[in-house]
């Protein structure tokens, strides 16, 4: 069977679902690769780079396996046909998603979204390498938004205190989040919705928020909050975030508008040059004032909303989710190495979310 590499089309979309790295790995498990040429040059991996690997350019799009980044445009589903397997982003739960139009291509998709969160899933799961790199982006925006300094500073021009740092949802984006700024130097303080998240916090020198609020949802997710709960989550979090400098939110409950946590009161209640960075701006943002991919001033608050953190990473993004690739690849191989996904395996059956007639 061959694999393809396509070139991403997509606005800003910097990432490739393959390295080179991993070519050799598939050519060990009978595999051939083709290559798109460019496929590799935002992510500034020259086509050369992939021959080298051993893999060949050519017509990426008719491969056995097509892998990409981003959910595929119209353009891209019609240059797939009947019985191809498609590996990517998919948007599962985004009403505008194009998986009718793979089901009625024929197509046998796999979105990567929809991997179960167990453990064996665990070098698959795309949705936490990419939450990693975006959790740890999200500070550095913060950071370089902000109009103060992280670390505690003792100089002879005077002490600088370090700023201070709410997470607000702690999954994987959060966790790194957390993480990072207290590698700054930043004093750092995380809260969730799921009470277990308190020892994670915990762990990575975070103070943890509790406000007394259990919404563990089913899979390790959240589930949406109750009027009352939201309210009182709100009041709650507006008195909280008046201590902090900076906030960054990354709160989701799957297929759900994001959850709003910061109002406009709240944002008004911070000391001018704060700054917010909103995770969430894909879903509708968990700040109030929050205007998806802008950034914006509102009552001398900062709030940044960036779409799509893990493409302005393209090198490591695209290192890690080719990892997350190759490991669903090898699943669906038999061990003669012929691509026969076992659909009793429930990764595969979540994972797939459209079948072929052609590949039953
Ligand atoms: P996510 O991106 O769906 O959501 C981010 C965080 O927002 C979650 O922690 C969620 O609890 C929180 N949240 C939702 N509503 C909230 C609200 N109203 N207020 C505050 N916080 C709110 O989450 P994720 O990063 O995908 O991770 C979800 C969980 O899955 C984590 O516990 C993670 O450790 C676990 N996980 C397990 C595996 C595995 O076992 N294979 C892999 C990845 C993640």
């Amino acid at each position: 069977p061959t694999v393809g590499v396509v070139r991403e089309t997509n606005d800003g979309e910097r990432r490739v679902a393959l390295v080179p790295k991993i070519v050799p790995s598939l050519i060990g498990k009978g595999l051939d690769v083709v290559v798109e040429s460019g496929a590799g040059q935002e992510a500034l991996i020259p086509d050369a780079a992939y021959k080298e690997a051993g893999a060949t350019i050519g017509d990426a799009w008719s491969a056995d396996i097509v892998v990409k980044v981003a959910p595929p445009s119209d353009t891209e589903v019609a240059r797939l046909r009947s019985g191809q397997r498609l590996i990517g982003f998919l948007a599962p739960r985004n009403a505008q998603n194009q998986i009718g139009a793979l089901t009625q291509a024929g197509v046998e998709a796999y979105a990567v979204e929809a991997i179960p969160r167990i453990s064996r899933a665990q070098v698959m799961d795309a949705l936490s390498s990419q939450a990693n790199v975006a959790g740890y982006k999200s500070v550095l925006v913060a950071a370089s938004e902000a109009t103060r300094f992280f670390p505690m500073l003792t100089t002879a021009a005077g002490t600088v205190k370090p700023a201070t740092v709410l997470v607000l949802g702690v999954g994987v984006a959060g966790l790194q989040a957390l993480a990072t700024a207290k590698r700054l130097g930043a004093r750092t303080t995380g809260y969730d919705v799921r009470p277990e998240v308190a020892d994670q916090v915990r762990s990575v020198g975070a103070q943890w928020l509790d406000l007394g609020i259990d919404a563990a949802g089913e899979g390790g997710y959240a589930r949406e909050l109750t009027e009352a709960e939201r309210a009182q989550q709100q009041q709650a979090l507006e008195d909280a975030i008046k201590n902090f400098d900076v906030v960054i939110t990354t709160a989701l409950v799957p297929g759900r508008p994001a959850p709003r946590l910061v109002t406009a009161a709240a944002v008004e209640g911070m000391k001018p040059g704060s700054v917010i960075v909103d995770l969430a701006g894909e879903t509708g943002g968990n700040c109030e004032l929050t205007e998806p991919g802008q950034t914006v001033v509102k009552h001398d608050v900062t709030i940044c909303s960036p779409l799509n953190l893990p493409a302005t990473m393209p090198e490591h993004a695209s290192e890690l989710y080719s990892k997350n690739v190759y490991a669903l690849i090898e699943l669906l191989l038999d061990e003669s190495g012929a691509l026969a996904p076992d659909f009793s395996d429930e990764i595969l059956a979540a994972a797939c979310v459209t079948r072929s007639k052609e590949n039953s």
